[in-house]
């Protein structure tokens, strides 16, 4: 059984690999202020940043603060956003949280963590990439791809976001909260593939006790593997 010592001094390592693997490390969402990145990380969700990326320039073109959109007409909103899926969920949160930040902020998207999921529609994760992206507070954004691979690596077997959130804060040093996000989502889309992971070539394998499972496990993909390490 690993100790907590244990777990974060192998986290370092891991830590430094992802930095090797992926130094480069931006917010894939495009935005100009709060307000925008609020709402683009709403409509992200279940969708591709990509998507989210066509979609948003029309959108804060007609509603490009964050009055316009409190007072929009949900219909019309719908219009630009219905291809990111949800659309009528995501309409409502968005304008709802607008209302909100316009009645009980003065129209300024708040800054701490206890303000921001007061919102309606805004859970810790959207919560999260405001505080990393706009208010450059560390915080660790949960995403599925976050998840999955921090309990493929070892470091927490929980499968709530939160408490994944509330796991990870123990053993990483503040200063990878941010980078974790971003470093776990392109490996998870590149590598560590949710339905068919590349351990053979995983710079992280000699770390990640989900590989070590498939070489007890598997004793075909350990030959193979073997020769990798
Ligand atoms: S070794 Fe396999 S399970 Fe572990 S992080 Fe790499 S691809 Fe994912």
């Amino acid at each position: 059984m690993e100790t907590l010592a244990q777990k974060k001094s192998r986290a370092g390592l891991i830590i430094a690999e992802l930095n090797n693997m992926y130094p480069e490390v931006r917010c894939e969402l495009e935005h100009a202020n709060a307000y925008q990145l609020l709402v683009a990380t709403i409509l992200s969700a279940q969708c591709t940043d990509k998507r989210i990326n066509m979609v948003t320039p029309t959108l804060f073109d007609r509603y490009p603060m964050v009055n316009d959109m409190a007072q929009a007409d949900r219909n019309d909103v719908i219009g630009y956003i219905r291809s990111t899926g949800f659309f009528n969920n995501k309409s409502t949160n968005i304008l709802a949280c607008c209302k909100d930040i316009v009645e009980r902020f003065n129209g300024e998207v708040p800054g701490t963590l206890e303000e921001l999921i007061s919102l309606s529609g805004v859970g810790r994760k959207t919560a999260n990439v405001v505080l990393n992206h706009i208010f450059h507070v560390p915080a660790i954004v949960v995403d599925t791809h976050v998840g999955r691979i921090s309990r493929h690596l070892g470091l927490t077997q929980e499968k709530n976001p939160a408490k994944v959130e509330f796991a990870l804060m123990k053993i990483l040093p503040e200063e990878a909260w941010i980078p974790w996000n971003h470093q776990l989502i392109k490996h998870g889309r590149t590598v560590c593939i949710a339905r068919r992971p590349q351990c053979g070539q995983c710079q992280l394998r000699a770390l990640c006790s989900g590989f070590i499972q498939q070489l007890t496990v598997d004793k075909g993909q350990l030959t193979i593997e073997n020769q990798d390490l």
